[in-house]
């Protein structure tokens, strides 16, 4: 059974059945079958460590007090800290934060750096409230968290509908309750509170990195190319900017209430402008209306689903016709979708890899309030470039000799580093 639900970042198709953490488990299963993972290891890395489920007050505006649910997930604490966003979004359920978790997990080790996996979220219609409500309930969930957090513990970032200024919150928390100031205890912080240069652009960029390194694989010329994109926040916003300034053409790009397409191509720079000024896309001039799921079939080179999860499914999979897929969104595509356009010969660069730009500069970020020492957005960029460079090239040559899919090369790196570290650790006590 199926059926469509209209959420804050885009129209998605929920598969009533299954959630996304079975999907996730899916996907780990097909890579440990290629590996010969042994039972005890997944059995350990197919279940997360730690799972928080907290329920806790907020004032509101009107003097009400309202209740909320929040959970922190951390899937696999061996490599080091755990790592991951926060998300407010009225669709977040354990399952939802359990899968997001175990993603976080596989990215990092894609990338190299030395996190195991967490997510967090609470389930709120984050745009029906003020700023000082959301004030409050990012002050009172990080309380909560307190006792698993911590910059040696679990550094949590932004996320769907968390920003800068979210992290600013919980960075202060934090620090007041420890009575002294922790910058490294999150990620993607203002620049004047210990942020790093270049983390806000981090994901839209790495996007870009990516499908540059895909690109260069299938002799497809950027200069001119075309791209349609879901989602148009700071992974698909970012991503659409940064490809149209070396040269492809940005047909199509969609928001929570729809999408604009010029076959000609849009200008992005005053795309951002208009939604920047009036919240959304709808009216912009020199544009046609279509909907964000209309946006995934177009004839195009390159899409980047940039929304939420399960936005291509295998209902909508035969239709479409991008040569390149980027997944800027956690877990857009489904299990079945994924041998439909494995099939059809299209090159799919999965989440763990394509949108890995924001933990990894997160990472950066991490490193520099540790030491207290910050670099210069070049250095920043070149190093995140050279981590995406480096990493499509061991996830093409792991898919290539497995003959699997890059998702399935990418998780069949990413497990075999992490079954590693939990193999040479041993089992305690
Ligand atoms: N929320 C982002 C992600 O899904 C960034 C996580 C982080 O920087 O820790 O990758």
């Amino acid at each position: 059974m199926t059926s469509t639900t209209i959420v804050d970042d885009t129209t998605l198709t929920i598969h009533s059945e299954r959630s996304l953490f079975d999907v996730a488990v899916e996907q780990f299963s097909i890579a440990a079958d290629v590996i010969g993972l042994a039972d005890d290891l997944r059995a350990r890395l197919s279940t997360c460590q730690r799972e928080m489920t907290v329920h806790f007050p907020v004032k509101m505006d009107d003097g009400s007090v309202k209740v909320f649910e929040g959970h922190r997930v951390q899937h696999n604490r061996m490599p080091g800290p755990t790592k991951g966003g926060i998300r407010y979004h009225q669709n977040v359920t354990i399952s939802e934060v359990k899968a997001l978790a175990m993603f976080m997990t596989w990215k990092c080790a894609v990338v190299g750096i030395p996190y195991g996996g967490a997510k967090g979220g609470v389930k709120v219609d984050a745009k029906a409230l003020s700023e000082k409500e959301l004030e409050n309930l990012t002050r009172r969930f990080t309380s909560e968290l307190m006792p698993i957090i911590g910059p040696d513990t679990d550094i949590p970032a932004p996320d769907v509908n968390t920003n800068a200024q979210t992290m600013a919150w919980l960075m202060d928390t934090y620090s007041m309750n420890v009575g002294h100031a922790v910058p490294g205890v999150t990620t993607g912080k203002p620049i004047v509170l210990g942020g790093s240069e270049g983390r806000n652009e981090a994901t839209g960029r790495g996007v870009v990195y990516a499908i540059e390194e895909a690109a260069r694989d299938i002799d497809l010329d950027l200069y001119g190319a075309t791209v349609a994109v879901q989602g148009c926040g700071n992974v698909g916003g970012i991503a659409a900017e940064l490809i149209e300034e070396i040269g492809a053409k940005v047909v199509a790009i969609s928001d929570s209430r729809g999408g604009i397409y010029n076959a000609n191509g849009l200008n992005m720079k005053k795309v951002m402008a208009y939604k920047a000024e009036t919240g959304s896309l709808a009216g912009f001039n020199d544009s046609e209306e279509i909907t964000s799921e209309a946006l995934l079939e177009l004839d195009c080179d390159i899409l980047i689903p940039a929304a939420l999860e399960n936005a291509i499914t295998a209902e909508n999979a035969p239709r479409v016709r991008a040569r390149i897929i980027a997944e800027g969104a956690n877990g857009p595509t489904s299990p079945e979708a994924d041998l439909i356009l494995h099939d059809a010969g299209i090159l799919l660069l999965p989440d763990i890899y394509a949108n890995a730009g924001g933990v990894t500069v997160s990472y950066f970020e991490w490193v520099q309030a540790m030491q207290a020492f910050p670099w210069s957005e070049q250095q920043v960029n070149e190093r995140l470039r050279l981590i995406m460079s480096k990493s499509y090239a061991a996830m093409r040559d792991t898919s290539k000799a497995n003959n699997v899919s890059f998702r399935t090369g990418a998780l069949v790196r990413a497990i075999e580093r992490v079954a590693e570290f939990t193999r040479i650790r041993g089992v305690y006590p």
